[in-house]
């Protein structure tokens, strides 16, 4: 039987002059053979029918006392996402905690969304289940992530199949054993194994594809999902710019670069990736940045006061040094920090002198790095802000002229002088940052159907 091991990143050291990698197992589940794919998806279609029979409310039910078990196991959750991808046990409670309490809270808005609308006395509107929905999501927010799109997809009226990041299957095994408590068998199945086992569950015989995770990954679900006509929701990767005017209150806006660039050590899909700061306070507010960030402690996810955690993985490390390295070699200048830690973190690091040809400016970096750039006028850093196939997130501190800043950004929330999205909005990308989105009535009603219903 092969098995998927995760491994605990605060333990990724090298061996051997270099020549190898090692690091301690947290622990390991059985792999989804691809072959057992059409049984469990047969499974999925046959409860489907039994819980989309039920009455929304007895599903809104079902949920909302399926997410109740979870507080029993809410702590060993936390370190389970502490030990398999690094967050701090602070961080990681709020994550589960957060989720757990929502709950009562999201499933009543989604069964509100999905309510029969009557729009005229001959005419209503239906939400209706979609069949067979598959949830494909990352290791950075592990449990947030799935909940987001697989709450939704259950209260529709649809069977789920999760497919869990390779890096934090346990996190993913507790969860749904948890919710599996209450919920009729094989409405909610988790399925274990890497990028080859979600592509050929999007092929398979399923009705919709839920997606969190990169641009790159989107694409080819996108692809393998056409020939299905599948409906896609698709939260893909940021490289969310910030800019500062003259304006800003600096200390603000330095309180806002430093969190927001620092944020799950980096990894998170709105954080801020470039920041564009007016030359006229580019120095203050630089040495105030360097002054902040270098307060922030690194260490592993159990350590006291830990602001951030390690790199989730090797290959991850190596791409932000590789962006650290290319700046660098094309001009820009390390304030804080170097381009050549070892493993499994990143410290605080500051870059300053960033240009449109680094991959620092053009890619998604995934760590703990402030990447800061001086604009003279206004326009070119508006220009330097949208020219990216990203568009998730975009922040603008500012005063008088902030906002209208802000309405030129090609972003899906845009935020000014605070970070971008709210709890009540949809959480939604522009360009290739994705589309479908979640959260909110219409975000909820991207899980189903509609039916026009004429009598
Ligand atoms: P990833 O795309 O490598 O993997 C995400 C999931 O998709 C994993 O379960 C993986 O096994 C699976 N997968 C990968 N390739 C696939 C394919 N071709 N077909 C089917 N399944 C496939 O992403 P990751 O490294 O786990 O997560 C980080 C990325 O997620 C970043 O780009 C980040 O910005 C993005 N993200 C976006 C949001 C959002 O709300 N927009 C939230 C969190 C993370």
């Amino acid at each position: 039987m092969a098995v998927l091991t995760s491994y605990d990143p605060t333990s990724y050291h090298k061996v051997d002059g270099g020549e190898h990698i090692e690091a301690i197992a947290v622990g390991s589940v059985e792999i989804t053979p691809i072959e057992l794919l059409p049984a469990v998806i047969n499974n999925a279609k046959v409860a489907q029918k039994a819980w989309a029979s039920l009455p929304l409310i007895e599903r809104q039910q079902y949920v909302v006392k399926a997410y109740q078990q979870l507080v029993a196991v809410q702590d060993e959750l936390a370190t389970l996402i502490g030990q398999e991808m690094g967050k701090d046990y602070r961080r990681a409670t709020y994550e589960v905690g957060g989720t757990i309490q929502n709950a009562p809270y999201f499933a009543s808005e989604i069964s509100d969304a999905l309510t029969t609308e009557q729009i005229d006395n001959r005419t209503e509107l239906q939400y209706r289940p979609l069949g067979v929905v598959a949830v494909i999501s990352p290791w950075n927010y592990p449990i947030a992530m799935a909940n987001n799109l697989l709450m939704p997809a259950l209260i529709a009226g649809n069977s789920v199949i999760l497919k869990p990041s390779e890096l934090t299957p346990l996190v993913a095994e507790l969860f749904i054993k948890t919710l599996n408590k209450v919920l009729p068998e094989h409405v909610l199945q988790v399925v274990q194994g890497d990028k080859a086992l979600g592509q050929a569950l999007v092929a398979a015989d399923i009705n919709m594809v839920a997606f969190t995770g990169s641009m790159a990954a989107g694409k080819n679900i996108m692809a393998n999902a056409a020939s299905g006509l599948k409906r896609l929701v698709m939260e893909l990767g940021g490289n969310d710019p910030l800019i500062v005017m003259a304006s800003a209150n600096i200390d603000s806006a330095v309180r806002f670069a430093v969190a927001s660039s620092f944020e799950n050590a980096g990894q998170m899909c709105t954080s801020t990736e470039r920041v564009y700061v007016d030359e006229r306070i580019a120095a203050e507010f630089e040495q105030k940045v360097v002054a902040l960030a270098s307060r922030y402690r690194v260490g592993a996810w159990d350590a006291a006061n830990v602001n951030i955690g390690p790199i989730v993985n090797p290959a991850q490390h190596q791409k932000v040094l590789e962006q650290l390295q290319d700046a660098k070699a094309k001009g820009a200048r390390l304030l804080l920090g170097s381009d050549d830690y070892p493993l499994p973190f990143i410290h605080p690091t500051v870059v300053t002198g960033i240009t449109p040809d680094m991959l620092l400016e053009g890619e998604e970096t995934f760590g703990p790095v402030v990447a800061i750039s001086h604009f003279s006028d206004i326009d070119a850093a508006i220009g330097r802000a949208n020219n990216s196939h990203y568009g998730l997130a975009a922040v603008v501190f500012g005063g008088q002229g902030a906002k209208a800043v802000a309405e030129q950004l090609e972003a899906g929330m845009v935020g000014v002088n605070q970070g971008a999205g709210a709890g009540n909005a949809p959480w939604v990308g522009a360009k290739q940052s994705g589309f479908g989105f979640h959260g909110t009535a219409a975000g909820h009603r991207q899980f189903a159907q509609v039916r026009v219903m004429n009598y």
